[in-house]
């Protein structure tokens, strides 16, 4: 399942000559491939440093959108979390790694099974022979199984039948355009688009390693990464990384800076998942999606969760049907939520609120 390309195929495949394998560096090889990875990952990511050796890789918000990730330097390795949606974004970011040491990735760890978390691990694989991908037990089964959401190897299919519909609307969209900066962000939008669909047809799903089934500490050299398995939440198989001196937690999307996505989710268990997350001694949060945090938007975003599975189910307690919640429930938790749920041009409080409120209503009222 897991095959790696030689270096002879690698070379092969990106057409350099025989006689190049003996003086090129493999480590180098996989920053060459990438030309304009300088100024690709100056445009899809911000390398922040938030402890020393650790950085948060905050991902520019694209209509083709990319997960942040956290890269971990210890005293031989690096350890990067997460691995974006395509593997040209994962090779910018490696490209950045690749100019704060010279040492090799060793594992990448996925937080959960959703497209834009793990679509780029190959980009590492294929660099580094002997890397371990490691996820919880039941993220890699939700990469494998047909129907579980918007993530995992047949999702990959799905996509691919998706996309050139998806772009003929767009370009449909663009027709009816009649302002100019609209019609310029469709522009944007489909070349994403288009982009993104290229990339997709020669994607090379690289599956997990290995698993971990509940809670357990990955000692590498000079740095202790716990990863937490704290129940189910954005899915039923999030994995917060956690580093204890450094009291930083990478939350993968369980915890971000904008809406939540519900539909692969349980929300109940999520309040209490979030409870426990809660307890974790820790400063600082490097998210799946925004800017790096506090425990302060920990209760925040706990906090809309919660209010929101009240007034859907105290909604439902009164006899109300889903569309009067759609109309009704927006407008009573907006004075509390719209603002901090609206900081990025994706994701925002309006064009998230009724569809979680459907989730809920599904996945809390209708099955309870
Ligand atoms: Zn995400
Ligand atoms: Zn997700």
């Amino acid at each position: 399942m897991h095959a790696h390309w030689t270096r002879r195929q690698f070379l092969g495949r990106v057409g350099m000559a025989a006689a190049a394998i003996q003086t090129l560096d493999q480590l180098d090889l996989c920053c060459a491939l990438a030309g304009d990875a300088k100024t690709a990952a100056k445009d899809l990511f911000e390398l922040k440093p938030v402890a020393d050796g650790v950085y948060a890789a905050i991902a520019a918000t694209q209509y083709k959108v990319n997960s942040n990730a956290a890269v971990i330097l210890t005293n031989d390795g690096v350890v990067v979390v997460d691995s974006h949606s395509k593997p040209s974004a994962a090779q910018a970011l490696y490209h950045d790694i690749r100019g704060l040491t010279k040492n090799p990735v060793r594992k990448i760890i996925n937080t959960h099974f959703h497209w834009d978390h793990w679509q780029g691990n190959q980009v590492y694989a294929d660099a580094f022979p002997s890397l371990e991908i490691i996820t919880s037990e039941r993220t890699k089964e939700n990469l494998t199984m047909a129907d579980a959401g918007v993530g995992g190897v047949p999702f990959i299919e799905r996509q691919l039948a998706a996309l050139p519909k998806e772009i003929d609307k767009l370009k449909d969209d663009i027709m009816k355009a009649t302002d100019p900066e609209q019609k310029a962000r469709l522009e944007e939008n489909i070349r994403q688009a288009e982009a993104y669909l290229a990339e997709l047809k020669t994607l090379k799903p690289m599956l997990p390693t290995r698993t971990v089934t509940s809670t357990m500490t990955l000692n590498e050299q000079g740095r202790e990464i716990q990863l937490l398995l704290l129940g189910p939440g954005h899915t039923d198989g999030d994995v917060y990384v956690y580093l204890p001196k450094e009291k930083v937690v990478v939350t993968g999307d369980a915890v971000i800076d904008w809406m939540p996505f519900l539909n692969d989710g349980y929300p109940e268990e999520w309040v209490q998942t979030l409870t426990a997350l809660e307890k974790v001694d820790f400063n600082q949060m490097i998210l799946g999606h925004g800017e790096v945090a506090t425990k302060e938007h920990l209760v925040f975003f706990k906090g809309y969760l919660a209010d929101l599975i009240a007034s859907v189910k105290k909604a439902a307690a009164d006899g109300g049907t889903l569309d009067e919640m759609k109309k009704a429930i927006p407008d009573q938790l907006a004075p509390r939520y719209e603002r901090g749920m609206s900081k990025y041009p994706l994701g925002q409080y309006r064009d998230r609120v009724g569809l979680n409120i459907e989730m809920v209503y599904q996945k809390v009222v209708k099955k309870g």
